[in-house]
């Protein structure tokens, strides 16, 4: 293994020789940090920030990029066509350490006067990043939000100004940073992302860990280039540099040594959502008890990693991602509700702290610590296998009525390719129809949301009028996997669990009992199908059969009298060619 780039950065273990603005234990605030970049900005060509959109808060997301096209202009077109980096820093603005990152690679790149070429002649890719998402929570300093966080002396706050954590905002777009994220992913179409966190959670040894995006969910060439290619390489990278590499410590039970789990990064997460488009994705968990420089050197080691795989391998990475936007337009089955597979286990060798249970002196319980003073090293349990529990067969389109434009909105802002009904297009189509047969809502909001869990759905095929408007979206689409995402109601993230069609879950219209009474004998006799369901009910069901209420009511319901929108979604699957 040859290492192409910035072998001395990869060596070092701590930030000597760095400014120590960006080297030591704080963080710039939002205003120094833009105007910083403002200033390289005029300083270099080859650094362009760009003012991408507004946050919640209504200060600006900016985008830096680092080798664009001179022309800035064409810097997204030169983006699109090569191979291209996309980090973003701070969704979690209490987590700055990619904000320090960044800033010290932009100087050591400086310093070593803008290379755009590896050692070996390869080139550089574009460099893209966000200097800190949540701007809101940029804005919300403190230096106690972070209870447990070994430094910077001030930062940020996780929440953005709607109070949103946005590493959870990706689908259902609530802040307007979501909206302005969409437009720089999209802009860019990353090959490679990484999303910098710090992390909660036990006590080791290790200062930075990763998440890698759940394989099952993956299109076939992505899986293998993330898994026998980038992984390895990174690892043996990331040795050189004198740090260990070790998947995210996500806890099977209390401690490490009852095992670890594989996150499932669900497309609401920045790493699910940048992986839905076919991203090599990474999410970076530094541990919080490590002081900030440590991690912020670990942070600027990885991406340098990163970075040498990417000039390394842009030719695989590129095929690979082409290879898997034409893969995911021929799946004729869509999986989802991932489940994780508890029969499935592997051993990862762990460095550990010994897990001890001493008497707290104010509480009196017997509570965990980790002594560090007893390491260990032993190989545990490692969960990382996944299965779909559902599947579904991929419709050739979908339909989306037009009066849902906040559907229409996320489509569109994700640039999903669909085309819109005019007056001159309208038709009667043959559909399949979802009506939602039970469903449950929590009883306090996450994330804004009731998000509603055991969905049961019913498919009904229907004839289909057409209005101006509406939507029609092709399922042979590089986009496919977010489309399956958002409008598979049953999906983990799809749009009906986000609340998007929480109207159609209330019924409008009823009855009085006193006049359709009169009416039933004629509906039965119109309908003999229903008026045999309805004598059979009456002699199984004791209860139905004493109530009157239950009977008309269900004679109502399986009438040409009750609404037909009840409970039934504004998508719809198309089968036969359109
Ligand atoms: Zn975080």
């Amino acid at each position: 293994m040859k290492l192409v780039y910035f072998i001395p950065l990869l060596l070092m273990s701590h930030l000597n020789g760095y400014s120590q603005k960006w080297s030591g234990n704080t963080t710039p605030t939002y205003p120094e940090l833009i105007s910083h970049l403002q200033e390289l900005d005029k300083q270099h060509k080859e650094i362009q920030l760009f003012n991408m959109g507004s946050s919640d808060y209504g200060l600006p997301i900016y985008l830096c990029v680092i080798n664009g096209a001179k022309d800035s202009l064409k810097t997204f077109e030169k983006a699109k066509n090569q191979t291209t980096i996309l980090i973003n820093n701070a969704i979690h603005a209490g987590e700055p350490d990619g904000v320090n990152a960044c800033l010290l690679w932009l100087e050591q790149w400086i310093r070593a006067e803008k290379p755009t070429k590896s050692n070996e002649g390869k080139n550089l890719p574009v460099i893209a990043f966000i200097p800190a998402y949540n701007v809101g929570g940029m804005m919300n300093r403190s230096s106690k939000s972070r209870a447990n966080q070994n430094g910077p002396e001030t930062y940020g706050f996780r929440g953005s100004a709607k109070n949103l954590d946005l590493n959870r905002d990706f689908i259902k777009m609530d802040a307007s940073n979501s909206f302005t994220f969409a437009r720089i992913f999209h802009a860019l179409d990353p090959d490679v992302f990484i999303d910098n966190h710090v992390s909660n959670g036990a006590d080791y040894p290790y200062t930075l860990t990763y998440i890698s995006s759940l394989k099952e969910r993956m299109a076939p060439s992505m899986r293998v280039l993330t898994y026998e290619s980038c992984i390895p390489t990174l690892t043996a990278y990331c040795q050189t540099g004198n740090f260990e590499l070790f998947p995210y410590v996500e806890l099977k039970g209390e401690t490490p040594e009852s095992g670890i789990v594989a996150f499932n990064d669900l497309p609401r997460y920045a790493m699910g959502y940048a992986s839905l488009f076919h991203s090599l994705s990474f999410t970076v968990e530094t541990h919080m008890l490590k002081p900030f420089p440590e991690r912020v050197a670990a942070t600027l080691s990885f991406m340098n990693s990163l970075i040498a795989y990417t000039i390394g391998h842009s030719e695989e990475i590129e095929t690979a991602r082409n290879s898997a936007k034409n893969w995911v337009k021929n799946q004729t089955t869509y999986y989802y509700n991932y489940q994780l597979n508890e029969k499935q286990v592997d051993q990862i060798r762990f460095k550990g702290y010994q897990a001890i249970y001493p008497e707290h002196p104010v509480t009196g319980l017997k509570q965990l610590a980790y002594d560090r003073s007893q390491r260990y090293e032993k190989y545990i349990p490692y969960f990382n296998s996944y299965v779909a529990k559902d599947s579904v067969i991929i419709p050739k389109y979908y339909i989306v009525s037009g009066q849902e434009q906040a559907v229409i909105e996320r489509l569109e802002s994700n640039q999903v390719d669909f085309t819109r009904i005019t007056a001159s297009s309208t038709k009667t189509v043959e559909v399949s129809s979802f009506i939602v047969k039970d469903f449950k809502a929590p009883s306090k909001p996450y994330e804004g949301h009731f998000k509603l869990h055991d969905l049961k759905i019913e498919k009904q095929t229907i004839q289909l009028a057409l209005k101006p408007g509406d939507i029609l979206i092709p399922c042979q689409q590089e986009k496919a996997s977010f489309i399956h995402a958002v409008l598979q109601p049953l999906a983990e993230d799809s749009y009906l669990t986000w609340n998007f069609f929480d109207s159609y879950l209330q019924q409008k219209e009823y009855f009085s009992a006193y006049v359709f009474k009169d009416q039933i004998a004629e509906i039965l006799e119109a309908q003999p199908k229903l008026k045999e369901a309805y004598e059979q009910r009456k002699q199984l069901d004791v209860k139905f059969a004493n109530d009157e209420w239950e009977q008309l009511f269900f004679i109502y319901r399986n009438s040409p009298y009750f609404e037909p929108s009840y409970m039934r979604l504004p998508i719809y699957e198309v089968y036969r060619a359109f």
